[in-house]
């Protein structure tokens, strides 16, 4: 990939600012929501009910505004390669191709495949690499979050820190999900790991563990996505969590701000959060909400007004993490209309970008660390300094390090080393954790071709080498937990 950018001639810089009114994209240029009415829009009832959940549902939506070569693509996708079953709320649908008017029979195909948010919830088999679909390192659990659990569902990876998978399912399935070994309904490709324990027993594990580690004082409040849980229930656990002295910060993370506001607009549960919000501020604690988006198009003014109900409710703030995708956003001008459409309609904080883990199927949509790189330094600049973006990689037993932080990097065969200076959780008796190095890689097809060559040469017996690893790993994780 290359990242040019061409001057705006009317600036004479390479990123032309301009402030972009939101707009609610009209959702009857689809045929099959032509009668649906404002009302039923707004409902989250409504719109839970017609999420987009396969081939034949999405087909029953566009009809013949998309030929059948789309749906045929999309079909054999769900079969052969998607980590993720589909489940898309209208309103993200509804964000795809906004500006279409409706034609001829299959006059929507070209914009349809050709469109960014399309890209990374509704992937087709055209849209993967058949050379290197995956990665020889590529894993179900890319970052290990499941070796790191202190009790089932909380990961503790950082000193001070841990991420709660309260639940594993979400009111929409991204293809490009981090956790497709956990999230969602299993496809024909992925079989999703389960949760054992009972959902109460679950939490009240977590709580226990959160009171006699008096180190942890940051919980990112996840799943899943925490709108699915019903809300007296996350009640709940917020207010328990709130009792815990050591509890300084929480940020409860929901993509559905994004793709599904209508649920962060019901009254019941703005009051709830505004309750939360009172509760944590008279403690003393930080209540955050942190959402997910990738392109400017998700902006709408409901998106917005839901962000507005937060910040009134009392969250101390809204930020972004987006991930970095090919197809999507991996260019400076795109990134920057998300952050400028974020920072100005809806007071959104853009916060980080991901780079894309090493998930199996995922090539397509990764980008190597050096254009990570160079993607931060085109965006450097023209945002506030508080409000500029860090790209971060997502580095497996280490965590995020900013693009720029590896220690060395082998360009030939896109290997990226990195270093740490804590331990993880499963690492307490480790010697060389913080002295050894830990590896990214580079998808291959960015490679130069003796690279390249390297990996058709050397790629099976790494991926040998890597289960090997894997096993070794969760004998270690059950040696862990039996002497607990
Ligand atoms: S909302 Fe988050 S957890 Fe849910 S599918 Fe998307 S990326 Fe995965």
């Amino acid at each position: 990939m290359s990242i040019e950018t061409a001057i705006d001639l009317s600036t004479g810089q390479p990123y032309p600012y301009q402030r972009v009114d939101l707009v609610e994209p009209d959702w009857t240029r689809f045929p099959g929501w032509s009668g649906v009415t404002a009302q039923d829009w707004a409902s989250v009832q409504w719109q839970r009910a017609h999420c987009v959940k396969n081939t034949k549902q999405l087909r029953e939506l566009l009809g013949d505004l998309v030929d059948d070569r789309f749906y045929d693509d999309l079909e054999r996708d769900q079969n052969e390669r998607a980590t993720m079953s589909m489940l898309i709320p209208p309103q993200m649908m509804n964000t795809m191709v906004p500006h279409f008017s409706p034609g001829g029979a299959g006059s929507m195909t070209e914009e349809f495949y050709a469109d960014p948010i399309r890209h990374y919830m509704i992937p087709v088999f055209s849209d993967r690499r058949t050379d290197w679909a995956s990665h020889p390192h590529s894993t179900r659990d890319s970052l290990h979050e499941h070796d790191m659990w202190a009790t089932e569902g909380l990961t503790h990876r950082y000193p001070t820190k841990v991420l709660a998978e309260l639940l594993p399912t979400c009111p929409q399935y991204c293809g490009h999900c981090t956790r497709m070994d956990l999230v969602g309904n299993s496809t024909p490709v992925i079989d999703k790991l389960k949760f054992t324990g009972k959902p109460a027993d679950r939490v009240g594990d977590m709580l226990d563990y959160l009171r006699r580690t008096p180190q942890v004082r940051d919980v990112v409040v996840s799943g899943g996505d925490v709108a699915n849980m019903p809300w007296p229930r996350l009640e709940a656990f917020l207010t328990d969590l709130l009792e815990i002295e050591n509890i300084r910060d929480i940020r409860l993370a929901t993509k559905a701000l994004i793709g599904l506001p209508q649920h962060w607009l019901q009254p019941e549960v703005v009051e709830g959060v505004t309750r939360v919000a009172t509760l944590a501020r008279a403690r003393g604690v930080s209540i955050a909400m942190h959402t997910h988006t990738n392109h400017a198009n998700s902006i709408t003014p409901l998106v917005a007004e839901a962000t507005r109900a937060m910040l009134d409710a009392g969250l101390r703030d809204v930020r972004n993490q987006g991930v970095l995708l090919n197809g999507v956003n991996a260019d400076p001008n795109a990134l920057l209309d998300l952050c400028f459409r974020l920072l100005d309609g809806a007071q959104i904080m853009p916060y980080y970008f991901y780079m894309c883990d090493m998930i199996p199927y995922s090539e397509h949509w990764r980008v190597s660390v050096a254009d990570a790189q160079r993607l931060q330094h085109h965006i450097m600049g023209y945002l506030p300094g508080f409000a500029t973006p860090r790209i971060v990689c997502d580095v497996p037993f280490v965590g995020k390090r900013w693009v720029h932080q590896l220690a060395e990097y082998d360009t030939e065969r896109g290997i990226s080393y990195w270093t740490k200076n804590y331990r993880t959780s499963i690492e307490a008796t480790s010697e060389d954790a913080m002295s050894r190095t830990y590896e990214y890689y580079d998808p291959i097809h960015t490679l130069p071709a003796e690279g390249q060559q390297w990996w058709a040469e050397h790629g099976g017996l790494e991926q040998s080498a890597l289960k090997a690893a894997e096993v070794a790993l969760a004998s270690r994780r059950l040696a862990a937990l039996q002497a607990h």
